[in-house]
């Protein structure tokens, strides 16, 4: 009897997860076309749908039913919050964002020093500044999702080491957690943000699909299979230390030749200056490429050039089926895409390249932040998620190999 009872709760469980992610990527659909697509049983699906109403999870959209056709039904997108943090060196950059990560109210703290307590007390002031800026309580708050440059377990909420923060084994969730008093979960900010694309964002309907990041470094979150691949010990990924000039500009990291230290920010602005020109941060080298400054312009074109190479060479070794292009770097505009773009394509070994679609999304101040909002929106949706079918496999090629 027992067993049962515990395979019982599995299937439940299980059954949440398929209509809440099938609603997610196609909703909204009523009963009947849930039982059809999920393929459960129309009674599993009434009774896990009532349950999951009852839980401000789903929501009926009786508006939208007429004349006698079934009652659609939605994630209740509205009906639970998060809040995303971005640690960053000097800030703390917080939203406070909807099920659908959509921002409802940001604030910034700003600290003397990145420890862990000031980062700590930074979070339970912003997490208390965001709820009573939104009118809330703490009741329909999933929890804290926190983002930072470094190595995180997401498992345990163990910061393994950060060399930007200078920490090593740090147990943030659990400090921040006791600070708040909600659930809190981390994770690197590219993976972050890797997370929030495949829930709500440009992968929602894609299985495989690269995430890469262009600001103060050069990540990248790879999603294979529906799920984001972390590697063996959690740092796959590290597309901005990838070789991209042998015996190169030496890198952040240690090592010389690696592509961050020609298309990062601030290798850009350093080369810049090396150069002769003044400058006082990312920000000012952004305003002369805009301003079409050729010193500015050539040293992009470079960067846009190592950067599309870099991605051939990941792509050619992962096929994904679709490459999204974040971080403060987006505003450099097409005078860093371009030469991506013609480099990508160059590079890339595949019948028809150009059929690998590079997506720019647009950078806010505020999107590290709701990418780490994405970490909360994730627990809501279950982890047994089959990600979308597989693609069909392509046509044989005609003639001979
Ligand atoms: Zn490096």
């Amino acid at each position: 009897m027992r067993s049962q009872k515990v395979d019982q709760r599995a299937a439940r469980v299980i059954h949440r997860a398929m209509i809440l992610n099938e609603l997610r990527r196609h909703g909204p659909l009523s009963r009947t076309q849930l039982a059809q697509r999920t393929q459960l049983s129309t009674a599993a699906v009434s009774f896990v749908t009532a349950d999951l109403i009852a839980e401000a999870l789903l929501v009926e959209q009786s508006q939208q039913a007429s004349r006698g056709r079934a009652v659609p039904l939605d994630v209740n997108y509205a009906g639970h919050f998060a809040v995303g943090l971005k640690v960053m060196e000097t800030r703390l950059e917080a939203v406070l964002t909807d099920l659908s990560l959509r921002t409802l109210a940001g604030t910034t703290v700003e600290y003397a020093d990145h420890t862990p307590q000031s980062v700590t007390a930074a979070a339970a002031r912003a997490t208390d500044d965001l709820l009573a800026q939104a009118g809330l309580g703490r009741g329909r708050l999933g929890g804290v999702g926190l983002g930072l440059a470094g190595n995180i377990d997401p498992r345990s909420g163990l910061c393994m080491s950060s060399f930007r923060l200078g920490w090593r084994n740090v147990p943030i969730t659990a400090l921040i957690s006791e600070a708040t008093g909600v659930p809190v979960w981390a994770d690197n900010d590219v993976n972050a943000f890797a997370t929030a694309e495949r829930l709500m964002g440009r992968g929602k309907h894609a299985r495989d699909f690269l995430v890469v990041t262009v600001g103060r470094g050069i990540g990248s979150g790879l999603v294979l299979g529906g799920e984001l691949y972390r590697g063996g010990r959690g740092g796959a990924g590290e597309l901005g230390h990838l070789l991209s000039e042998p015996g190169g500009r030496l890198c952040e990291c240690g090592k010389r030749g690696c592509l961050e230290a020609y298309a990062s920010e601030p290798s850009l602005a350093q080369r810049l200056a090396e150069s002769g020109v003044g400058l006082h941060g990312p920000a000012d080298f952004a305003a002369l490429v805009a301003d079409g400054d050729p010193r500015a312009l050539a040293l992009v074109a470079e960067a846009g050039e190592r950067l599309g190479r870099a991605l051939a060479q990941a792509a050619n070794l992962l096929d994904p089926e679709l490459i999204i292009v974040g971080g403060e770097g987006v505003r450099l505009g097409e005078p860093l895409f371009a030469p991506m773009r013609g480099a990508l394509y160059a590079h890339l070994h595949a019948p028809e390249p150009r059929r690998l679609p590079l997506l720019v999304e647009p950078w806010g101040d505020d999107a590290w932040a709701c990418g780490a909002a994405g970490l909360v929106v994730e627990q809501f949706f279950g982890d047994h998620e089959q990600g979308p079918p597989a693609r069909a496999a392509p046509p044989a090629l005609a003639g001979p190999m």
